[in-house]
């Protein structure tokens, strides 16, 4: 059975990422999960991501015992289901992370950053928090689905960027070091370098990894990017994942079809939904969630322009026409015989099938596309023996296309 070897790695660098929160001496900042975490880190700070706490209580199946906490002060259940269990999770004073890790619960923060070029639920998913915990809360507000960015919109955000250092130096006690800053992007565009090469090497049959390990092994690049310790993991993935590309091992031995996953995981089914494809020979190689940590412009020469170009410019943040170039050029370099949209319900911006993009990529493309509606965290959107008929009837569909060509 095909196994990644670095996986043994990754347990020990997500624990003691982990492990490391409970110094209690430390400060420690939230970051949004595409926010400026190297800006905070060349303060100091340690970061914590609330997004990856809400993945955690997704793929634990813990969520649906806190969202409806979440509900209790008014948080609708069509909302963000990482805000509703994170809260929630906040509010029951229980979290996945005492079995694993022996925390009593995230890190307390003594700032607060969010960047809503993801989205705006990011702003009063941390202002809850900034209130309840009565620490400061500073948010980047780049401008939304953009077709390009322009250098007028990379100024504005860098600007924005530049004006939360007083409040870092006030709460760190640190003063803002800019040799440092260029230090740690560099650190974190060597990271996000590696990452992409391991994402690539999936354009290989057979592919070395596929969607469901990327979303295990992207932890470090989403919550240690800017540090060492990120760097060295990607150089011992990408070196497994190279070896078994040149020695032609890959996850499948037969790909009967090679599949690209639009949207966010599905973080509580991911085993019955990678066991489903495995068995049917279909390969999922390419996703969009797992490529929305390649920063490429981040360039340490000019650190506030470039992360405020690379946080700007992230797929979630453009025009549906940027997006449909960018997935027409995903497909054609990963050789992709079919896309699935999961249209997650409590995400509508991690959600592209809703205004006709599905169709538009059948006819412009030529390959099949299949919706199925589930959620992130939220099981009770996801009907299983349903959208399990959906995707194997799509496998098959995907199969008699390429035998009729
Ligand atoms: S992008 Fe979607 S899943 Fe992520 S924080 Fe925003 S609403 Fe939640």
């Amino acid at each position: 059975m095909y196994k990644i070897e670095a996986t043994k790695t990754l347990k020990e660098v997500m624990g003691n990422y982990f492990i490391g929160m409970k110094d209690k001496t430390k400060k420690y900042a939230w970051c949004t999960s595409v926010g400026p975490a190297e800006l905070l880190r060349s303060f100091g700070f340690e970061v914590h991501f609330p997004e990856n706490h809400g993945a955690l209580l997704g793929t634990s199946r813990t969520a649906g015992d806190y969202i409806p906490e979440s509900a209790k002060l008014g948080y609708s259940n069509d909302i963000c289901s990482y805000l509703t269990a994170d809260i929630g999770s906040y509010l029951k004073k229980e979290t996945p992370l005492t079995k694993h890790y022996g925390l009593e619960g995230p890190p307390r923060p003594d700032i607060i950053v969010y960047n809503t070029n993801q989205c705006r639920e990011v702003q009063d998913w941390f202002k809850f928090f900034g209130k309840e915990l009565n620490v400061p809360v500073y948010g980047i507000c780049p401008p939304r689905h953009l077709d390009e960015v322009t250098q007028e919109q990379i100024d504005d955000v860098a600007i924005q960027f530049k004006n939360l250092i007083p409040l870092c130096e006030q709460v760190s006690g640190i003063k803002f070091d800019i040799d440092r800053f260029r230090e740690t992007l560099k650190l974190s565009k060597v990271a996000t370098d590696l990452w992409k090469e391991v994402l690539w090497t999936a354009r290989a049959t057979p592919s070395p990894i596929s969607f469901f390990d990327a979303t295990i092994h992207m932890g470090p690049i989403v919550v240690l990017r800017g540090t060492q310790t990120a760097v060295d993991y990607y150089k011992l993935l990408f070196a497994e994942m190279k070896t078994n590309v040149e020695n032609g091992i890959g996850f499948l031995d037969e790909e009967r079809s090679r599949i690209y996953w639009d949207g966010m995981p599905i973080w509580g089914k991911l085993r019955p939904i990678s066991e489903l494809f495995l068995n049917n020979k279909a390969a999922v190689v390419a996703s969009t969630y797992c490529n929305s940590w390649v920063f490429d412009a981040f360039d340490e020469r000019h650190p506030f322009e470039s992360s405020a170009k690379a946080y700007t410019e992230i797929f979630i943040n453009r025009s549906e026409t940027a997006k449909e170039k960018i997935l027409s050029n995903l497909v054609h370099d990963f050789r992709i015989d079919g896309i699935i949209f999961h249209d997650a319900k409590t995400c509508a911006n991690n959600s592209n099938s809703r205004f006709g993009m599905p169709q538009r990529l059948r006819e412009s493309l030529g390959i099949p596309t299949l919706e199925i509606e589930g959620d992130l965290c939220d099981l009770r959107f996801y009907s299983e023996g349903q959208s399990i008929t959906k995707m194997e009837t799509f496998i098959e569909q995907i199969e008699s296309t390429k035998m009729a060509c």
